[in-house]
C-alpha cells in the first residue's frame, strides 16, 4: 500500500467514521452504570416516559474528532511510528511531552506506556529501594502499592479522610526514620489537602509523589496537580480524562529525578532528546525497563491535550450545578474539598449515616436511573488477601523481609477510618455531555431520595 492509498482509504471512510464519532457522544452504552446489583435493580425499575438517558460514559473518547484523526494519519503517512527515528523525523511524543510539561507547570515530562509504568519510573526517579518505606493511602489503585513492592520497598498505609485522599494527620503519624516518600493520590477528580501534606513532608524530609491518574488537569490553589510535589504521574487509560486507550506520563522539575525516570523507562540508557533538555548526564546507566510510548499514542494524546480544558469545564459545570442543587438540604454532608475550583467534576458525593442507608440511597437512585454507586475505581488495599499475606513475586522479596517488613501487619485494623468513610458515601457520576435537564433531574432525584431517608 502506498502512502497515497493510506490517505485515500482513510478519506473514503471518513464520513462513516465522523458519523460514528458524532454519535459516540450520545449513544453511550449502559456499562458505566454497572455493578451486578445495579443491573438487577435496573430491570425492576419503573420507566417514566420522560426520563432522560443518563450515562456519563468515558470522557476522553467523547471528544475524539478530526484532530485525533489527522494526527494519526500523519503518523501513518510518515511511516515513522517509533518515537526516536524513522524515515521522517518523529515529533508526536516529543511535542506531547513539551506541551504536557508546560500545561502542568513542570520543567520536564516523560511519556510512557501506562500510569502504572509512570509510577514505576517515578519511584526509580526518587531512588526508592529496599529498606525504604513509602506511605500509600489505604484506598487507591493497585499500582500505588505495586510500584513500592516492585522497588523492593515497604508500603505503609495511611487512612483517607472525607476528601477521599490522604488524611494529613495519619500521614504524619505513619512517618518513621525509614520513610522515604509519600504517594499523594488525587482520587476521584479532587485534589488532596496539599498544604498540610507538603508542610509535613518538607519538615520531615519525606519526598512527595503525586498520583494524578484520576485527576488529570485538576489543580490546588491555582497550581496544576503533579507539579506541586517532587514528581507527578498521570494515566491516559480510557477511564481517566484525556485518553489513548493506554498511556501515562511523569512530570518533574528536578533534573536528577527526570534523568533517572527517563533511563528507567528505556533500559537504563538515555537518548539525546533527554540530554537536549537536561544538559550533561549526571546518572550512570542502570538496569531499566521498556516503557517507551509509540508515535500513535503520542499523536492521539497531543490532540486530546488541546481539549482537556474544555473537558474539565463541561464536567465541572455539571458537577457544580448538582452540588448547588443539593447543598442546602438540611444536614447534608458533602465530600470535603480543599479547593473546589481545582476539582475536575468527575462525580459528586454526599455522606449517609450508615452502610445500610448508603445502600438504600444507591438503590433508590438507581431505580430512578441515576448513576449512583459506592466510591469506585480503587481498592481497599489493606484488606486484600494478597496484601494481607504480603505476597510478592518471590517469597524472599526484600519488601517484606526486612525486620520491619516482617513485623508490619496489614488488614482492617490499619485502615478503620478508611473503611468507615468508604461505607457511608454515595457517588453520582457526572457526564461532560449532561444537559441542564439531566442535571435538574439528578438534583430532583437526590433531593427526593435524601428527604425520604429522614
Ligand atoms: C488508573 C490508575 C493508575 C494506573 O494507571 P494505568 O494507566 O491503568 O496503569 C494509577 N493510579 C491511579 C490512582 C489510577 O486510578
Amino acid at each position: 500500500m502506498t502512502t497515497r492509498n493510506v490517505t485515500t482509504n482513510a478519506r473514503n471512510h471518513s464520513l462513516t467514521r465522523r458519523k460514528f464519532l458524532a454519535t459516540g457522544c450520545i449513544a453511550l452504552s449502559g456499562a458505566a452504570v454497572g455493578s451486578r446489583a445495579g443491573r438487577l435493580l435496573a430491570s425492576e425499575s419503573p420507566k417514566p416516559p420522560d426520563m432522560p438517558n443518563i450515562d456519563p460514559g468515558y470522557v476522553g473518547p467523547q471528544f475524539f474528532d478530526e484532530r485525533e484523526e489527522q494526527a494519526l494519519l500523519e503518523v501513518l503517512e510518515s511511516r515513522s511510528p517509533f518515537r526516536y527515528w524513522g524515515p521522517r523525523r518523529p515529533t508526536k511524543v516529543l511535542r506531547f511531552e513539551e506541551s504536557f510539561a508546560k500545561y502542568m507547570g513542570a520543567r520536564f515530562a516523560l511519556a510512557v506506556t501506562s500510569g502504572t509504568a509512570a509510577l514505576d519510573c517515578a519511584v526509580a526517579g526518587l531512588g526508592i529501594g529496599p529498606g525504604d518505606e513509602v506511605i500509600v493511602p489505604a484506598y487507591t489503585w493497585w499500582s500505588d502499592y505495586t510500584c513500592v513492592v516492585h522497588a523492593g520497598a515497604l508500603p505503609v498505609f495511611a487512612d483517607i479522610d472525607t476528601t477521599f485522599n490522604l488524611d494529613p494527620q495519619d500521614f504524619e503519624r505513619k512517618i518513621t526514620p525509614r520513610t522515604k516518600a509519600v504517594i499523594a493520590v488525587h482520587l476521584l477528580g479532587g485534589p488532596c489537602d496539599m498544604d498540610p501534606i507538603m508542610e509535613t513532608a518538607r519538615k520531615r524530609g519525606v519526598m512527595v509523589l503525586e498520583d494524578c491518574a484520576q485527576c488529570v488537569g485538576g489543580s490546588h490553589r491555582g497550581r496544576k496537580l503533579g507539579g506541586i510535589g517532587d514528581v507527578g504521574i498521570y494515566s491516559f487509560q480510557v477511564n481517566k480524562m484525556i485518553t489513548s486507550g493506554e498511556g501515562g506520563a511523569v512530570v518533574t522539575s528536578d533534573p536528577a529525578i527526570y534523568e533517572r525516570a527517563a533511563r528507567f523507562h528505556d533500559m537504563g540508557t538515555i537518548r539525546s532528546v533527554f540530554l537536549d533538555r537536561l544538559g550533561p548526564s549526571t546518572v550512570k546507566t542502570f538496569a531499566g525497563e521498556n516503557f517507551r510510548m509509540s508515535e500513535f499514542t503520542g499523536a492521539v494524546l497531543g490532540a486530546q491535550l488541546t481539549k482537556l480544558d474544555s473537558m474539565i469545564a463541561q464536567l465541572s459545570r455539571n458537577a457544580e450545578a448538582i452540588y448547588d442543587g443539593i447543598r442546602n438540604l438540611p444536614g447534608i454532608r458533602l465530600r470535603r474539598r480543599p479547593d473546589p475550583a481545582g476539582d475536575i467534576g468527575y462525580a459528586v458525593y454526599f455522606e449517609t449515616g450508615s452502610k445500610d442507608t448508603r445502600n438504600r440511597c444507591i438503590r433508590e437512585l438507581r431505580n430512578r436511573k441515576v448513576p449512583a454507586s459506592t466510591l469506585t475505581g480503587s481498592v481497599l488495599l489493606p484488606i486484600e488477601e494478597s496484601v494481607i499475606n504480603k505476597r510478592a513475586r518471590h517469597p524472599d522479596w526484600p519488601s517484606f523481609n526486612t525486620p520491619h517488613g516482617r513485623e508490619i501487619k496489614y488488614g482492617a485494623d490499619c485502615c478503620r477510618q478508611t473503611l468507615d468513610i468508604f461505607d457511608r458515601f454515595v457517588q453520582i457520576r457526572i457526564g461532560a455531555k449532561y444537559t441542564q435537564r439531566i442535571n435538574d433531574y439528578i438534583v430532583d432525584s437526590i433531593r427526593d431520595v435524601y428527604n425520604s431517608l429522614a
